[in-house]
């Protein structure tokens, strides 16, 4: 079938050609990381072969790719804000339309050590990314699946950022601090009859971080609404939503009591993040 790395990659490229809009990239990151290597041997070395386990297992994992599993399930990791997260199917696989809530956060004139609270944390990807930048933020990450405690647990290890405290929690159900500076959230937001739940990488990832209620606004109403309560006077809420939500996001938060409610777009230019201050 293929014995080098060029003929593993023309093989592949051309078994994912139909599922995947990006079948050469798709084929080169699970060679890599099958080959354990860095993208340019690829270029370098594109004769050498290939033993017979190295074979099998990227075959074994062309396989599931063709059958839709996620590149991030393949390969058991994703990078966001440029830190390697381990990622499972307990969780939302981190996307790069959050970092600019992670760059919202870091652009907030907070104290030194403010309180930081991340609602819904899966990977950790928020609360990780924001400790990476501020060391001395104390910082707070929840989720109520278990198995997403522990994945967030595992990465904050692996990240080396002891200093975050991870819990289980149902949003603020076992949260006991209620003088936060700022609440994150990336909480789930897609309406359940959404079609674009039924392409791509979504199909699996978790129903429970996707998908919620009154077209997606649920959650996020709940939270906006629950914040207030463990807000510092003058504290911030801050909101990553579906880009169509921002607008009722912004009404709600208004009628609620929030002060500068503004929403911040993604590199995509899509509305995706809405923030709001309590009053001093
Ligand atoms: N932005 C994600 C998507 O459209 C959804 C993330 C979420 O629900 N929090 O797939």
């Amino acid at each position: 079938m293929f014995q080098t790395i060029s003929e593993a990659l023309e093989w592949a490229s051309s078994q994912l050609a139909e599922i995947s809009e990006s079948a050469k990239l798709d084929a080169e990151v699970i060679l890599l990381h099958v080959i354990h290597k860095q993208r340019s041997y690829l270029y370098t070395w594109p004769d050498d072969r290939l033993n017979g386990e190295q074979i099998d297992s990227f075959t074994q994992m062309v396989s599931r790719r063709a059958l839709g599993t996620p590149i991030a399930h393949i390969v058991g990791e994703r990078e966001f804000w440029s830190l390697p997260f381990m990622v499972n199917p307990s969780t939302l696989i981190p996307r790069p339309d959050t970092e600019i809530l992670v760059e919202t956060a870091l652009n907030l004139p907070l104290a030194h050590s403010a309180k930081v609270l991340d609602l819904g944390t899966g990977t950790g990807a928020i609360a990780l990314s924001l400790a990476y930048e501020r060391k001395e933020w104390q910082i707070t990450a929840v989720d109520k699946v278990i198995e997403a405690v522990a994945l967030a647990k595992a990465n904050r290890d692996h990240l080396q950022q002891p200093q975050v405290k991870i819990i289980q929690s149902d949003w603020f159900d076992a949260v006991d601090c209620y003088d936060f500076q700022l609440i994150v959230s990336n909480p789930p937001y897609i309406d359940a009859e959404d079609e674009h739940l039924n392409q791509g990488d979504v199909r699996f990832e978790p129903q429970s971080a996707l998908t919620a209620d009154e077209h997606g606004f649920a959650d996020l109403y709940y939270i906006a609404a629950a914040a207030k309560d463990y807000l510092a006077p003058g504290g911030y809420l801050l909101l990553e939503h579906g880009f169509g939500q921002a607008l009722q996001l912004r009404d709600k938060m208004i009628a609620l009591g929030y002060e500068s409610v503004a929403t911040v777009r993604d590199f995509g230019s899509n509305d995706r993040c809405t923030l709001g201050r309590l009053p001093r």
